[in-house]
């Protein structure tokens, strides 16, 4: 089998709510979306996606995605799409370093290779659990009063799971935590999520005073070295999600024992193939993960819950999903789909989802 023909297309995502991180630091109000259409000389097409939490969050967006196609694609037309580690030699030899360009590449590798053994990509990768995984809702910068009153939105949908943002204002961080842990029902599921927005000090600050909560903290400060320089210091749980970026950063946090969290983000990874590395060097230390879209249509979230599925149910968390925060549907309400708060893993071979191209518009590139 070999890949004939690549398909480009850009869509915009609308926010449902202007979305803010990091204390109001960084504001968002439209994903760019590039959905890709991988075509083959046998008949199957596999879908994939890179969306980006804008521009602003991390090191990657949009236009950067598709100029990283197109400079890859020349090497990527006549290989064999089920053998994804030669596709994944093939786009790391041709463009060094930039993994948000091609996790989408690998996920639309991975959806025919499923198609083409009749099996979920998560049974593809040795064998996908039925357990719903919970999708983490996401809590947007807000006070003490907005955050009760977006947490109870999402619990009456149904989650148990929510990720709140927090970070900048050490007062108002440690208010929103104890008022917080305060609603906590039994079962929940709560990171506080500082999006890198404490310094060393501010995290010192904030997790000595909420110390006998036990809460955990995910990405308090802006790098590894502040994450690990601060470790001895404090006894709260972290997670690790902008700071891991590389297999090689995997490692150095399960060395050093930097955190105890991975927060695994596919397109910030490369996709499917890197992140089920790192995902085994977390089995092998003990680190517990959560898996996430970084962003986009209920592609990215049917793929990110394909690799929760491959983690055993005790080891994962929950998934993060943005299909509930964007106003547009690319899929008809097809894909695994928050069914009270849960997504359950489809039973289609491959991704177990393909977009309706109508929705895309015409493609903003093809290579052949
Ligand atoms: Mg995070």
């Amino acid at each position: 089998m070999k890949i004939t023909r690549i398909s480009v297309f850009q869509v915009d995502l609308p926010l449902e709510h202007p979305y803010w991180l990091s204390g109001g630091r960084l504001k968002f109000e439209v994903l760019d979306a590039t959905i890709v259409k991988i075509e083959t000389d046998e008949g199957l097409t596999g879908w994939g996606e890179g969306t980006p939490w804008g521009h602003t969050y991390v090191p990657a967006h949009g236009p950067g995605i598709r100029a990283g196609i197109k400079t890859m694609a020349p090497f990527l037309i006549g290989l064999d799409p089920r053998h994804v580690l030669d596709v994944e030699r093939a786009m790391d030899v041709s463009l060094p370093g930039h993994l948000y360009a091609k996790s989408p590449i690998d996920m639309a590798c991975w959806d025919i290779a499923g198609q083409a053994a009749g099996l979920p990509i998560a049974d593809l990768m040795g064998g996908g659990s039925r357990t719903p995984r919970p999708i983490a809702s996401s809590v947007g910068a807000k006070t003490v009063e907005e955050t009760r009153e977006v947490i109870d939105r999402y619990r009456q949908r149904g989650y148990i799971a929510h990720s709140v943002k927090i970070g900048g204002d050490v007062d108002r961080d440690i208010a929103r935590i104890r008022d917080v842990e305060r609603l906590r029902n039994p079962g929940d599921i709560i990171l506080y999520d500082v999006n890198r927005g404490w310094t060393r000090q501010q995290a010192l600050r904030v997790m000595s005073a909420v110390e006998e909560l036990n809460v955990m903290v995910e990405q308090p400060c802006e790098t590894l070295d502040d994450i690990a320089a601060i470790a001895p210091r404090h006894s709260t749980p972290v997670s690790v999600d902008e700071s891991l970026v590389t297999l090689q950063d995997a490692t150095r946090i399960a060395r050093d024992g930097i955190a105890e969290v991975f927060g695994i983000k596919l397109n910030r990874v490369g996709g499917l193939t890197k992140a089920a590395r790192m995902r085994d060097v977390a089995l092998a230390h003990g680190i517990d993960m959560f898996v996430m879209a970084t962003g986009g249509t209920v592609l990215a979230d049917t793929e990110a819950l394909h690799l929760a599925a491959t983690i055993p149910d005790e080891n994962c968390h929950a998934v993060w999903a943005c299909q509930d925060m964007i106003t547009v549907d690319i899929a008809g309400g097809r894909g695994a789909r928050n069914i009270d708060g849960h997504l359950h893993l489809p039973e289609a071979p491959g991704l177990g989802v393909h977009p309706d191209e109508e929705a895309l518009g015409d493609p903003v590139a093809v290579y052949s």
